[in-house]
């Protein structure tokens, strides 16, 4: 019979969702228009109001109040959200990710396994 599909847990939607984000900010453009730029603002800050785990997002609002994206060039928004993911690993107690693989692990690496 076919598999019950279930509501995400916290660390699905988490692991879904830093996936959708790092993969975001690697295809960003080096020099995003200022549309871009106020779109990827407006993505984090709606995710900052929406995510749906209370403690997480609020968590996640106080670090971008305190820290607010710098969304001026790809690399600049891969490194915000780098550094923003490395602080939830932090409190989580899980290993630190080195920030300068960024682009091999969401675009270049493994080449089969490209978005595009
Ligand atoms: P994830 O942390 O989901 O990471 C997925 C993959 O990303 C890793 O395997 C690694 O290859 C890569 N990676 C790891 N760190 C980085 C980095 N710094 N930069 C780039 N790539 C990286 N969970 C809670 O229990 N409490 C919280 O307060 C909480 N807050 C969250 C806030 C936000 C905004 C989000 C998106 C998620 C939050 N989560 C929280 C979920 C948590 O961060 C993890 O997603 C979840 O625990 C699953 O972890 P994982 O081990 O699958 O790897």
């Amino acid at each position: 019979g076919a598999k019950k599909e279930c509501p995400l847990t916290r660390g699905q939607m988490g692991r879904s969702t830093w996936e959708f984000l790092h993969t975001t900010a690697a295809y960003y453009p080096d020099k995003p228009s200022e549309e871009q730029q106020h779109a990827a603002r407006g993505l984090i800050e709606a995710m900052s109001l929406l995510y749906a785990c209370a403690h997480c997002r609020e968590h996640f609002r106080n670090h971008v109040e305190a820290h607010p994206p710098d969304v001026s060039s790809r690399a600049s928004f891969e490194r915000w959200l780098c550094d923003a993911h490395n602080e939830v690993n932090e409190v989580l107690g899980k290993p630190k990710f080195d920030c300068s693989k960024i682009q091999e692990r969401w675009r270049t690496g493994c080449r089969e396994a490209k978005a595009k």
